[in-house]
């Protein structure tokens, strides 16, 4: 589906890279692969042994760096990140990386995920005295990291991780070091790649094809790796827990081209596809699935019912971006500009629509009502993921519980208000089914919380949901 019209987003995409002469040039591509994660702002910072250089800006990658900045942005070691505007808003003072300077050394942070325990450890940070300059969770990992400043700086920010509860993957870079991190369940992807003798992390594996670089593995939960002149050390600094990577990474937000710990995302989807085939069979002319990321799963659908895969929804590239539209109802305008229906393939057709995920109902509604006016007899609606029925504390977007139609309504109540001809989800166990498969829970587990309400880590009252702009 398409994010700024489903209510579904994610926070952010993370880059980094050590040793390589051209390292701001290969993170500028690499933010290029990310940019579905985040399309608010984007930054990089590098090092060249000195100090640190940043550039950043707010919009697309496209229009943040020009040429010109690349003279500036000097260095063998880079981190870049993409964000989507969450708390605060997206204003320059919030895009990341976030830069640190003091008399002794700096520090430049990006990270991707939400902490749940961030309010209470900044109103007790503010307590002992610290400023903060942006409402970004960053800043608060930075002042822990600060706060251990006798420390040396990987003893710090292993003691800062220590007290940070929650969802991140995270880069820091010095004018002389990098560190990568992630949280001790591994919520948030991140993975290791090489470019000759180059290290490169990035939050898909999208990234590392586009700059022509190899996997090499997942970063492990709980795990803090550090690269310098001496070459790359690695440590847990924390027992890692049973990994419950996101399971929307799978359905909705990452790329098919990506590999996500270890397994293909597109071929993921068509999994899921061929459960929801096997789970909720229907008898219909066409399977068609909502572009772009509900395809593989329509296909797998296909595949399993032997009902033939039609474009029957064609996506309108270039027309501008919903989310500048205020209101409700210019968004729902805005999804009929979005997408339009293939008259040719679905008139006189019983049609089956996939798609990935329902979140408050409108863009299915308005989504089956284009596929009727076009003709089709029937519109099946088959979503390739459980019903969402509570709010995301990791760092995606998916809405409050009160604007969840899932979280207050049944199936058939939801069938009823989008206007389909049958409806049915993907089981909990299908998805899993479809992503774990016959490996490792512990290394291969996945987080449901948004469909089951089983939440991965403590939450707090006071856990705060990214406040996103809509
Ligand atoms: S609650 Fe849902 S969106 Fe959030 S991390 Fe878990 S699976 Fe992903």
């Amino acid at each position: 589906m398409l994010a700024e019209i489903k209510g579904l987003n994610e926070e952010c995409g993370v880059f980094a890279i050590w040793g390589h002469e051209k390292a701001a040039e290969m993170t500028y591509y690499g933010l290029h692969a990310l940019q579905h994660r985040g399309q608010e702002g984007a930054g990089i910072v590098t090092t060249d042994g000195e100090k640190l250089n940043l550039h950043k800006g707010v919009g697309l990658v496209n229009d943040v760096f020009s040429e010109a900045e690349f003279s500036r942005l000097k260095g063998h070691a880079a981190i870049g990140h993409v964000r989507y505007a969450t708390q605060g808003g997206g204003g320059y003072e919030n895009v990341q990386p976030l830069v640190f300077r003091s008399q002794k050394n700096s520090m430049a942070l990006a990270h991707n995920g939400n902490l749940v325990n961030a309010h209470a450890l900044k109103g007790q940070l503010e307590a002992q005295g610290s400023i903060f300059q942006t409402t970004s969770d960053t800043e608060v990992i930075a002042h822990l990291v600060k706060r251990s400043g006798h420390l040396p700086i990987e003893q710090a920010i292993s003691s800062a991780l220590s007290m940070i509860k929650g969802a991140y993957a995270f880069a820091v870079l010095t004018e002389d070091q990098l560190f990568i991190g992630l949280d001790p369940r591994g919520l948030r992807p991140l993975s290791i790649g090489r470019l000759g003798d180059a290290y490169v992390f990035a939050s898909e594996t999208c990234a590392f094809d586009l700059i022509g670089a190899t996997y090499e593995r997942e970063v492990r939960p709980g795990e803090l790796i550090a690269i310098d002149e001496d070459g790359l050390r690695t440590s847990q600094f924390t027992s890692p827990l049973q990994r419950t990577l996101c399971s929307m990474e799978y359905v909705y937000f990452s790329r098919p081209d990506s590999d996500l710990n270890e397994l293909n995302v597109h071929a993921s989807r068509k999994t899921m596809g061929k459960q929801l085939a096997e789970e909720a069979p229907v008898i219909a002319d066409v399977v068609t699935g909502v572009p772009d990321s509900s395809i593989s799963a329509a296909i797998g659908f296909s595949e399993e019912t032997g009902i033939p895969y039609e474009l029957g929804l064609i996506k309108n590239r270039y027309v501008g971006r919903t989310f500048i539209q205020p209101s409700q109802e210019l968004r729902e305008q805005g999804v009929k500009m979005k997408l339009s229906a293939v008259r040719g393939i679905v008139e006189g057709k019983r049609v089956v629509m996939v798609d990935d995920s329902i979140v408050r109902g409108t863009t299915s509604r308005r989504i089956v009502r284009l596929l009727k006016e076009a003709g089709a007899t029937e519109v099946h609606v088959r979503i390739a993921s459980p019903p969402i029925q509570n709010p995301c504390y990791y760092g995606i977007d998916t809405s409050t519980k009160g604007e969840l139609i899932a979280s207050s309504n049944t199936v058939e109540e939801i069938r009823e208000i989008i206007g389909a001809d049958s409806l049915a989800f993907l089981s909990t166990e299908g998805l899993e089914k479809s992503i774990v498969a016959d490996r490792d829970v512990n290394d291969h587990g996945v987080c449901q919380a948004c469909f089951t309400g089983n939440y991965p880590t403590e939450i707090y009252p006071d856990t705060v949901i990214p406040a996103y702009k809509d």
